[in-house]
């Protein structure tokens, strides 16, 4: 979804996530849901690319080595909220995977902000994180810096992304793409863990930070429209029959970009992370 605000002044701006997205939970509705969804698999609006194929705008600074061969990861947070350390680390990987980064990716888990400086609005948020950003050593040297702020909760969403060229409007020297967790949205259901939707929830977030989705051949308000893409938003019947059973028994969520969204990232469809 994209807010009023920046929607249409720069590409790939405020992008958010909302809560129920793949809350898949196995419940005794499920079943019931399940065959809903197969009776009425014809008459479903599924979301559907809204134009052609158009180049979009990417994040060449977090994704290339050209501008910045590092990447530093800021996090901080609100008190009562942490980093799952799974989470992180399954995101780390996908860092590694997607960003060209031959100078390092470092991430540093920072300053815990007391909970009373938390205020559930997107000005608010944002001059909290220009506020709490300390670490600005590869900021300073030529490196790339994505922002994570962990909070309790914001309006019904799970995560939300304003990509650096709106963080830059908002404030000059910040030059980061900012990124918001929101962690009492994410506790397990079941077998499918907290860690799991952080990961994947982490990664749909940078994804927009990074410029999906802004090719409207496979896009519609900013997300994929290809339902095993983690840039894909919404449950639906395409959903419901791809990840049903898959996230029933083993609890996966997807936490990688399709090729059409790879397509978008880089010139040959080639993540660094396959090149290497
Ligand atoms: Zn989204
Ligand atoms: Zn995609």
């Amino acid at each position: 979804m994209i807010l009023g605000l920046e929607a249409g002044r720069v590409q790939g701006t405020e992008r958010c996530i909302p809560a129920n997205l793949r809350r898949m939970a196995p419940s005794r509705h499920l079943g019931l849901l399940a065959v809903a969804l197969f009776l009425c698999a014809g008459c479903a609006s599924l979301p559907r690319p809204s134009g052609p194929e158009a180049p979009a705008w990417r994040d060449e600074r977090v994704l290339d080595s050209t501008d910045a061969d590092r990447l530093l990861v800021e996090i901080d947070r609100v008190a009562g909220t942490e980093p799952r350390p799974r989470a992180l680390r399954l995101f780390m990987e996908r860092l590694r995977f997607y960003t060209d980064k031959p100078g390092g990716i470092e991430v540093v888990v920072d300053d815990v902000i007391a909970a009373d400086r938390y205020e559930p609005d997107s000005i608010s948020i944002r001059r909290l994180a220009r506020r709490v950003r300390s670490q600005r050593r590869a900021g300073q040297s030529g490196g790339a810096t994505l922002h994570i702020l962990y909070a309790p909760e914001y309006l019904r969403y799970r995560g939300y992304a304003w990509a650096r060229p709106v963080m830059v409007k908002t404030a000059a020297g910040y030059d980061a793409a900012l990124v918001l967790v929101l962690q009492d949205r994410l506790r397990s259901i079941l077998w499918i863990t907290g860690a799991r939707q952080e990961a994947s929830v982490l990664t749909h977030e940078f994804g927009h930070t990074l410029g999906l989705v802004n090719d409207p051949s496979h896009g519609m308000n900013g997300h994929c429209t290809n339902a095993w893409c983690s840039m894909y938003d919404g449950v639906d019947a395409a959903t419901a029959f791809l990840y049903f059973f898959p996230t029933l028994f083993t609890g996966y969520l997807p936490v990688s970009f399709c090729g059409d969204c790879l397509a978008d990232l880089y010139p040959d469809r080639v993540p660094p992370g396959r090149r290497r």
